[in-house]
């Protein structure tokens, strides 16, 4: 997920554009900003990108999932159905809206499991949020069937996603709304950044209010003629990070060409490497390719393989141990760590997270590796890392 790697003279010219005018607002000062409307011209390029009718750029993803469910009508003690890997931020906003997270198995795909969704609905369940995670989707067609069979919101976390397609409809656009992170070290950044997008009129005017305080954008050049048809917040991202962020969405279709091509070469390498099997990809043309997540037969082989990669200089990341991605090591959900008292609706429903055990993410997650897919690797790079694999997964 590295745009951080291929900064150059498009991202300064466009930051330049913004600071020659002074204006870094994104809204209004129509007189001294020069025609510069970044964050606006971002979201529409989104838009264009993903075939979704609206966007809304914001400050980050973590935003973009709160703007996405205040915007959809999720709030105070609805039950949120979401996968147990993923990044804290998809907990952390359900529970920042007063929701409930509770936690849903993966399957093969490293994404939510359509075929056991029905085992945690309950009468308060009011949205999924399926988490397209590492760069490849979720089997998002059966999500969608399984959500509108049971009358439920589907909003897609497609944070690290961005790019990735199932049968040429890009992630994002399956649910109600769909949420992005531009933060530093994803495919495309703007520093900190996150983006909504959606085909719902209603859906996208809300968020355009929620996110900056309620203003609905209809007063013209005078922001203090707008109306606040709601109370928001400010979740506005400066024209600074917009600027940023522009430049490298102009580079999607070479970062994804660029990943796709590293990824192919060091999959096709690993094919009949002795118990590897790949994470399985519904659609394998629609992959951002950003990692390459594949299994070993064994906890025990996946860590001795973890272990090996990395004494010969290929660093994997091994998810079930890892402190930020996986529902086993937060301790802050877990005993319910808060800055400050919890709304009753979310205190009251609280599901036993201690002693909450998924047994069917944690056989998959036991046995999954993934490699990260760099856009600055040469050839040579390239062969040396198969060369460091054959050897580590050899033995
Ligand atoms: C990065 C990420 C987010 C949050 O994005 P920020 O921009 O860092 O707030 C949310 N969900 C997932 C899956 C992510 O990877």
């Amino acid at each position: 997920m590295p745009g951080f790697e291929i900064f150059g003279d498009a991202e300064r010219k466009q930051v330049t554009d913004v600071l020659e005018t002074g204006v870094l607002f994104r809204y209004g000062f129509e007189g001294t900003r020069n025609g510069h409307f970044k964050a606006l011209e971002f979201e529409k390029k989104l838009a264009r990108i993903t075939n979704a009718r609206y966007s809304h750029l914001c400050s980050s993803g973590t935003a973009a999932l709160g703007i996405a469910m205040a915007a959809c009508g999720i709030g105070a003690g609805d039950e949120i159905i979401v996968p147990p890997f993923t990044f804290v931020a998809t907990f952390e906003a359900i529970i920042n809206a007063g929701a409930v997270p509770v936690f849903g198995e993966i399957d093969e795909t490293l994404c939510l499991d359509p075929d056991k969704l029905s085992d945690v609905i309950t009468s308060r369940t009011k949205a999924v949020i399926p988490v397209h995670m590492c760069g490849s989707m979720a089997r998002i067609d059966e999500i969608k069937a399984v959500c509108e069979k049971k009358g439920l919101i589907l909003l897609e976390d497609a944070c690290q996603s961005l790019g990735a397609t199932y049968q040429g409809k890009a992630l994002g656009t399956f649910g109600l709304a769909g949420c992005f992170s531009f933060d530093a070290v994803k495919t495309v950044t703007c520093g900190e950044g996150g983006g909504i997008i959606t085909d719902s009129k209603a859906v996208y005017e809300t968020a355009d209010q929620y996110g900056d305080h309620g203003h609905d954008h209809l007063g013209g050049p005078d922001r203090g003629a707008d109306d606040h048809p709601i109370i928001g917040t400010n979740y506005r991202i400066s024209e600074l990070n917009a600027a940023v962020g522009l430049a490298q969405l102009n580079k999607l279709d070479q970062i994804l060409d660029t990943q796709r091509k590293n990824k192919r070469a060091i999959k096709d390498a690993m094919a009949n490497l002795s118990g590897v099997s790949f994470r399985y990809i519904p659609d394998a043309k629609g992959d951002s390719a950003t990692f390459l997540s594949f299994f070993m037969p064994t906890e025990e082989r996946t860590r001795q393989v973890a272990k090996d990669l990395s004494e010969n200089g290929v660093g994997c990341a091994y998810w079930y141990d890892n402190n930020w991605h996986y529902y086993k090591k937060w301790h802050h959900l877990k005993e319910m760590k808060r800055a400050a008292k919890l709304c009753v609706e979310l205190a009251d429903n609280l599901p036993d997270y201690q002693n909450m055990v998924l047994e069917a993410s944690d056989t998959i997650m036991k046995r999954t590796l993934s490699l990260q897919i760099m856009l600055s690797w040469s050839n040579n790079d390239i062969d040396d890392r198969i060369q460091a694999i054959r050897k580590s997964i050899k033995g």
